[in-house]
């Protein structure tokens, strides 16, 4: 493994195909102009009632969609702030009223294994139900609907957005997308119907129930392994590893395409040792063609005292996982690394050829290794 920058062996074809996706990304803002005529609005908040609460007495209710399982009373808010007990009736706030809406290629969410060189339209209500120090996405995240300009935007609209845009699937993202379930739910049933894939990255902390009826309209999901400690888990972000462990089987029981994001922190997670666990980990419940993305991490948030990651830190933690058995590991957020590249494990060949969001030569045929015919786990047509 090289720290060098990958001398792109891009072909004038591919480059400008991956430079008009991305004039299309920059020239419009992030929003499209369809999306921003509506006009957004502070505070503007969109309710359903919710599925996934137990009634209690004196109108107290107990909701049951994620791990924290928060015990509200009437008129107050669970721990995510966008959900709100009104008369012992659970309802979310953040239904069909996101504040970011951006259409991305979909190697940013990160999915290396579905529908390379695509677009993603992606949507984030205001919420979470973590609070990590690291986000880099705190300003939504950490705050609720009440305080971001949102747009008017229901699942029908969302779907109709994201064909326009010509994207292949639906991305919901940005925050823990647990929050938004009713809106991220509604909105995949229809995209499915249309033929458009419905793919999510979250921190997987959600309960089984819900996760199961989401597998029903879900193609692919990139869960963040944050750590593989209950200390870090909880210092970090507030959060519990055991419920992410268990949404990791459920999504490959359930057939889900899974990819991992590890994003790693200096001095907090990177001993390799329980790197080493994490992986054996990995390849022993979900297996060793499961795609892993270490990703860089620079300082921000409540962590701008840290160095960015060292790229030598990254590069051990491939080696680590390639040894215990891992075929598809990649370093992210180190545009140019020669790991952002898919090899074929079994020729070695050089399948689909990465530089940031830009995607090189693909070598795959109908999702198999062109040279030795070996098939690639993924979403490919
Ligand atoms: S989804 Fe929100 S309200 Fe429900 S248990 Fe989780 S943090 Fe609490």
């Amino acid at each position: 493994m090289t720290d060098g920058v990958w001398k792109t062996t891009l072909s004038r074809r591919h480059f400008l195909k991956a430079a008009a996706r991305c004039a299309f990304f920059f020239g419009v803002c992030g929003i499209p102009a369809a999306a921003r005529a509506q006009g957004e609005k502070k505070g503007f908040i969109g309710t359903k009632l919710s599925p996934y609460f137990l009634s209690l007495n004196n109108q107290r209710i107990q909701c049951q969609l994620c791990p924290r399982e928060c015990l509200v009373a009437n008129g107050q808010r669970g721990f995510c702030g966008v959900r709100e007990n009104r008369e012992g009736k659970y309802y979310s706030l953040v239904y069909g009223n996101p504040c970011a809406v951006h259409v991305d290629p979909i190697e940013k969410k990160p999915f290396y294994h579905v529908l390379p060189a695509s677009t993603s339209f992606s949507i984030a209500t205001a919420g979470c139900n973590f609070r990590c120090k690291f986000c880099q996405n705190w300003e939504i995240s950490q705050t609720t609907p009440d305080e971001t300009y949102n747009l008017e935007l229901p699942p029908e609209k969302v779907v109709a957005l994201a064909k326009k845009a010509g994207s292949r699937s639906i991305a919901y993202t940005y925050v823990e997308p647990t929050i938004f379930y009713e809106y991220m739910f509604d909105t995949a049933q229809l995209a499915r119907k249309e033929g458009i894939l419905n793919v999510c990255h979250s921190n997987g902390f959600i309960n089984p129930g819900p996760l199961k009826e989401l597998c029903q309209v879900l193609d692919a999901a990139n869960i963040d392994l944050k750590g593989f400690t209950e200390e870090y888990y909880s210092s970090m972000s507030h959060g519990r590893l055991a419920p992410v462990l268990r949404t990791l089987k459920t999504l490959k029981k359930e057939g889900v395409h899974l990819e991992i994001t590890n994003l790693m922190v200096p001095t907090k997670n990177d001993n390799m040792d329980t790197v080493k666990k994490m992986c054996a980990w990995i390849k022993n419940e979900l297996g060793g063609d499961t795609p892993v993305h270490f990703s860089r991490f620079y300082p921000l948030y409540k962590l701008r005292n840290l160095p960015p990651t060292p790229v030598s830190t990254l590069e051990k933690s491939c080696k680590v996982a390639l040894e215990i058995g891992l075929e598809y590991v990649y370093i992210g957020n180190v545009p140019g690394h020669i790991s952002e590249r898919t090899y074929c494990p079994s020729c070695q060949k050089l399948l689909i050829g990465r530089l940031g969001y830009f995607i090189g030569e693909i070598n795959l045929s109908k999702g198999k290794c062109k040279y030795c015919g070996k098939p690639l786990p993924g979403i490919w047509a």
